[in-house]
């Protein structure tokens, strides 16, 4: 046992918190070496229609290259990031590529919205609709083509604020989904205060439809968006059967690797064209 001990201790993950936290500084000082250094790409995975299968817009994806082709999941880098307080930083120069991303694209005729995740640290700055606002007219870009990707986490961080600053970004048109709806253990009640106009249905509530899961939870998340107005988004979809069970539940909108893997944007503007979502 102590071999396997010592075997352990010697890896990344090492349980001893020491050695862990060297590992985390590590990674942080890297990525923000790498994101001064322009290395840090964004990458973006289209979203469809599930009637007509027509694309309506896009999400932006963080991609941190890690060499050789390979990248580091923002499932490991961006929580490590929002505790560095390097997210806001990050997390703006997202939105300003998404932004240039969202002009390219309508200048040859592939007008769709683009989505941009936000954390809890960006939504903490003061005047972050503001700072939202400045950067949409910055670019010139219509505020319906943009939108903001917030999860319960952030809603439940401070809800007050969250309602105040999501009623101001409505109010200039920017639309807000809830990510990874139905994971954070939060209340439902804060659902009806918040101006919001989508519900993401989580991957986990998806990726067992249909062999263990009938679809009962995203079912239900589906029948509580039409209650209360709001449009539903099926994340992850990857089978056939997937999709033609939560089309049937009458869920609004599609993103997975069923239809498209997030792409570079030169990928996602042949995407487009082949998917005839752009007019010429
Ligand atoms: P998310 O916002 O829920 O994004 C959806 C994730 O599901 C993406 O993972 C996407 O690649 C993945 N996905 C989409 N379709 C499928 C599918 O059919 N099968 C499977 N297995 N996965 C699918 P990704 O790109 O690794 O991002 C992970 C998370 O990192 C995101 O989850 C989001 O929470 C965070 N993230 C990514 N980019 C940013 C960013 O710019 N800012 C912030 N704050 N967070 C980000
Ligand atoms: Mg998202
Ligand atoms: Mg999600
Ligand atoms: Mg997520």
């Amino acid at each position: 046992n102590q071999a396997k001990i010592g075997k352990v201790s010697s890896g990344r993950y090492s349980p001893d918190l020491e050695e862990k936290m060297a590992w985390r500084l590590g990674i942080i000082r890297q990525l923000r070496q790498d994101f001064e250094h322009h290395k840090l790409e964004v990458w973006y995975q289209p979203q469809l229609c599930f009637k007509s299968l027509q694309v309506i817009g896009c999400e932006a994806l963080l991609r941190w290259p890690s060499g050789n082709g390979n990248y580091i999941s923002p499932a490991v880098f961006v929580p490590l990031a929002e505790d560095a307080g390097l997210i806001v930083d990050i997390g703006q120069w997202v939105l300003e590529q998404a932004c240039l991303q969202q002009r390219q694209l309508a200048s040859v005729g592939c007008d769709i919205s683009v989505a941009v995740n936000v954390s809890v640290p960006q939504f903490k700055v003061p005047h972050y609709a503001e700072r939202v606002k400045e950067t949409l007219t910055r670019h010139q870009i219509p505020a319906n083509k943009i939108e903001l990707e917030v999860t319960e986490s952030v809603v439940m961080d401070d809800i007050g604020g969250v309602v105040a600053t999501l009623q101001e970004l409505k109010e200039f048109g920017v639309e807000v989904a809830i990510d990874d709806f139905g994971t954070g253990f939060s209340s439902l009640s804060y659902l009806q205060k918040l101006p919001l106009a989508r519900l993401k249905i989580d991957r986990a509530f998806i990726k067992d439809i249909p062999e263990t899961d009938s679809g009962a939870i995203a079912s239900l998340v589906i029948a509580l968006g039409k209650s209360l107005g709001l449009k539903t988004i099926a994340e992850g979809v990857e089978t056939e059967a997937q999709a033609a069970i939560l089309k049937q539940l009458g869920c609004d909108e599609v993103q997975g690797f069923l239809y498209a893997k997030p792409m570079k944007a030169d990928e996602l503007l042949i995407f487009l064209q082949q998917h005839k979502a752009c007019k010429v």
